[in-house]
């Protein structure tokens, strides 16, 4: 039965600053699902020494060795050639993967170069997996109770070679235990704040005879609980999670904002639904991130009107009707015209509720009084809330905090919530 795997990802390009391994992540997610656990995994470049190097060494410590990459036509892919030598098999060149790769070729009216032979190659006693997205073919081989498999690297090609060809067989070898995982995403406390809270109640679910493992996961203005458990029994490792999840959202209750992975975003977008109301969004410092945000979520149009960057006071005083004299006199980040956009986008795009976020994310342009990170968020609906905040971080992060914490107020506003 496999427990444990290894992850190989080859290609020098993920070795320089312009390429992420992502595969590993993909694979990993799958693996977990299946109950097993990864241990280890590793970059190599396109060399066969390396290469075989970190095969060899997986296979002294995994039941389960899996590579990405390196199974391409040219002379640097070489994962092929790598595992066979490790394993001390023979390479043949198999008829029917070479037809296949010519027929690939001849739909789109080519003729295969003679160096796509080399895809061809199967370890003497290899399962070869088809690929539905791409040429190479990926490759499955025993040896002894362990197992290699080695998957093409391109991200589309992996994930539909393993959920058509391995996710069937890795079912049946690994077993029927089976790992679950649950999400709690919370806004507007710390991390610090929030594993306070959390601790007392998550700790005790770490023992007994189903233990949910907890890690919390801080990101730009949002924290995140996840909660994971492993069991035979699919409907009693779904019971404990939810009993963990209950608990954990009741505690930390109007700082919740999902338990079943949607965005900030969706949710709000949800909430606005189920009133019936449309939201307009006027924007200085996030430059129409927070419309981006709110339109990423399929069927927005039924909750979003739109929006304006009002990045240029010209366009406050026009567009949004921000009166030239407060600007003047309270400078352009400040409450009233916040306020003042707010409402004028709301009144000016016949919207249920406006939006206006207006301040110095940085790195220049901030004073004594108003340093970088000073946003003012305004939410105008019958009534209009309005905040400051001081955000902490670069001028990246300063803008996520930004939507995230003006969607927060839009959230709390819909649930009735107290305002933050
Ligand atoms: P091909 O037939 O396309 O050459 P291959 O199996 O040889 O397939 P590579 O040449 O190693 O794959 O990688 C092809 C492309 O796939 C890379 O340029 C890279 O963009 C992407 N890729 C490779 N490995 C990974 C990885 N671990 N994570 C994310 N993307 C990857
Ligand atoms: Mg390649």
């Amino acid at each position: 039965m496999l427990r444990s795997a290894e992850i190989i990802a080859v290609g020098s390009e993920l070795l320089t600053p312009h390429r992420t391994d992502t595969d590993s992540l993909f694979l990993t997610s799958r693996l977990n699902d299946a109950g097993i656990v990864v241990r280890r995994k590793v970059v190599v470049g396109d060399s066969r020494e390396d290469l075989a190097d970190a095969v060899a060494s997986a296979l002294s410590r995994a039941d389960l060795v899996i590579t990405t990459g390196g199974l391409g036509p040219t002379d640097d892919d070489l994962t092929r050639e790598a595992v066979a030598g490790v394993l001390g098999l023979e390479l043949d060149e198999d008829p029917s993967i070479v037809a296949s790769i010519a027929a690939r070729f001849a739909r789109r009216g080519s003729v295969m170069p003679e160096i796509n032979r080399r895809q061809a190659l199967v370890p003497r006693g290899a399962t070869v997996l088809a690929n539905p997205a791409g040429t190479a073919p990926g490759l499955l081989i025993e040896a002894g109770d362990r197992m290699v498999v080695l998957f093409p690297g391109p991200p589309r090609e992996l994930s539909a070679m393993f959920d058509a060809h391995f996710a069937p067989r890795l079912a049946a070898l690994a077993g029927s235990r089976r790992l679950q995982r649950r999400v709690i995403k919370i806004i507007g406390r710390a991390e610090s704040e929030v594993d306070a809270v959390a601790s007392p109640i998550y700790t005790p679910f770490a023992s007994g005879p189903l233990p949910v493992e907890t890690t919390i996961l801080a990101s730009a203005g949002q924290i995140e609980l996840h909660l994971s458990a492993a069991g035979d029994d699919d409907a009693a490792v779904a019971a404990r999670l939810e009993a963990g999840v209950a608990a954990l959202a009741e505690a930390l209750a109007p700082f919740v904002f999902s338990t079943d992975d949607r965005s900030l975003e969706a949710v709000v977008g949800g909430l606005l639904a189920a009133r019936g109301w449309r939201v307009a969004l006027a924007e200085s410092c996030t430059g129409g991130r927070l419309a981006g945000r709110l339109t990423d979520v399929p069927g927005s149009s039924a909750w979003v009107v739109g929006g304006v960057v009002a990045y240029a006071n010209e366009v406050k005083i026009a567009e949004l009707g921000v009166p030239a004299a407060t600007i003047d006199a309270m400078g352009a980040v400040s409450e009233p015209v916040a306020r003042a956009m707010a409402e004028g986008v709301r009144d000016r795009l016949g919207a249920n509720v406006g939006i206006g976020i207006t301040g110095i994310a940085g790195p220049d342009g901030g004073t004594v009084e108003k340093p970088v990170g000073t946003v003012v968020i305004a939410v105008a609906a019958t009534e209009t809330l309005v905040r400051t905040f001081r955000f902490s971080g670069d001028r990246e992060l300063v803008r996520r905090h930004s939507t995230s914490t003006a969607l927060d107020m839009l959230r709390r506003l819909l649930l009735d919530l107290p305002p933050r």
